[in-house]
């Protein structure tokens, strides 16, 4: 029976989280089930963007401390590493105080930037997959995600914090290959996962981010920390407590399709802290939509109006250009004036120019077909 725990945790008060990360642990086994003397730790918080913490873009470096702390104590040796999409590790952890904290550690704090191929295990869509070396080769990986909302993917948790193991601009090459296919990129962070394989998934839900996340969403004061040996599991698990009817649920659809929510579902055992008290039941999800419902044959015209599509505003654009880096097939142009050019037919609704604009200039203006998914969810709740 794979555990679940979850545990109150009011602030990011250092005795709080330090309190209430030691009872999490210590529901999933402790840290010496997980960590041995001597060895090699990493630890994967959620370090996205150079946001204040206030905007809960990013892992608290509250819960690294304490988590790190548990970590020397079971005697291992700890680096910790991300790979942001379009910012640098250097960058963010001066803003956030993750450099403070890696310090305070004697932690290595890195930039993931040695992509090696590693196979997969059997069951995987993709036979082999090019991943941190470090990721892959530490004795022992710690994922440390934050609860957010993700427009592509509806939430992101325990699972999708591993795409962070693909270095740099390899994840655009994803985006492109999953193209407007949620389920096929599921698929793929189901396969990092599996072959990244933490040893223990510590989720920061003290803040979280609802509505427009991963980087534009609204701070939300969820009041917990969610952990398991299994990230799939917890993120199954939270997504309907979260109000995830699981037909929007990438993840959980994916899962289902290979057969492993099901054994998820009925293996799961929750522990610790009562969730009906503890989550919130108006947390704002994204409205996903899917650009594939829309057949081929129909019109440019016919298809823009259907499917959401991103707008940009160039007032409150500042001219940083990251929109236009990171869009994977190259739909969107920025002029000298700021003003972006959008080329709706061929982007592929990846929402990442969204994701890693810092002024939240980008915003997806709704298509039809949302109201089509808004009705029938009325009319078949969860
Ligand atoms: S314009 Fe934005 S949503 Fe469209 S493909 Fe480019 S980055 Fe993705
Ligand atoms: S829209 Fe956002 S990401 Fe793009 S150039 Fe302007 S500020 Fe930068």
């Amino acid at each position: 029976m794979t555990k679940v725990a979850l545990c109150a945790c009011p602030d990011y008060d250092a005795a709080n989280v330090a309190s209430a990360v030691d009872r999490a642990v210590t529901l999933c086994g402790g840290m010496e089930q997980f960590v041995r003397p001597g060895q090699r730790v990493l630890l994967k918080p959620n370090m996205l963007s150079a946001a204040p913490l206030e905007q809960r873009v990013t892992t608290d470096p509250a819960v690294v401390r304490a988590v790190g702390k548990l970590v020397l104590k079971a005697g291992g040796r700890i680096i910790i590493g991300d790979s942001p999409a379009i910012d640098r590790v250097s960058r963010i952890s001066r803003v956030n105080g993750m450099k403070a904290v890696a310090a305070e550690l004697g932690a290595d704090l890195i930039e993931f930037c040695r992509p090696i191929l590693a196979r997969t295990p059997q069951g995987s869509i993709y036979h082999a997959l090019e991943l941190e070396d470090t990721a892959l080769t530490a004795d022992v990986v710690i994922n440390l995600p934050k609860l957010k909302t993700h427009c592509m993917m509806l939430l992101t948790m325990g699972v999708k914090n591993l795409f962070g193991t693909v270095v740099g601009p390899r994840k655009s090459q994803w985006h492109m290959h999953a193209g407007t296919n949620r389920i096929l990129f599921a698929d793929l962070l189901l396969d990092i996962c599996r072959t990244v394989k933490p040893a223990l998934t510590i989720l920061d839900a003290v803040w979280g981010m609802q509505g427009r996340g991963p980087n534009n969403g609204t701070p939300c004061h969820l009041g917990f920390l969610a952990a398991s040996c299994d990230p799939l599991a917890m993120d199954l698990a939270l997504a309907p407590l979260l109000g995830a009817h699981p037909a929007s649920f990438p993840l959980y659809s994916a899962a289902v399709r290979r057969g492993l929510a099901k054994s998820h579902g009925s293996d799961t055992q929750m522990v610790g802290d009562d969730p009906n008290g503890l989550i919130p039941k108006d947390f704002q999800l994204p409205v996903l939509e899917s650009a594939m419902q829309v057949p081929v044959f129909l019109s440019g015209l016919i298809r823009r109006h259907l499917t959401s599509r991103p707008v940009q505003d160039p007032v409150l654009c500042q001219g940083c250009g990251k929109c236009a880096a990171v869009c994977p097939p190259g739909s969107l142009r920025l002029l000298e004036t700021r003003r972006a050019v959008i080329d709706h037919l061929t982007c592929i609704r990846c929402y990442c120019c969204q994701e890693v604009c810092p002024a939240n200039a980008i915003h997806f203006k709704t298509g039809a077909l949302v109201g089509i998914v808004d009705r029938l969810r009325a009319i078949m709740p969860y």
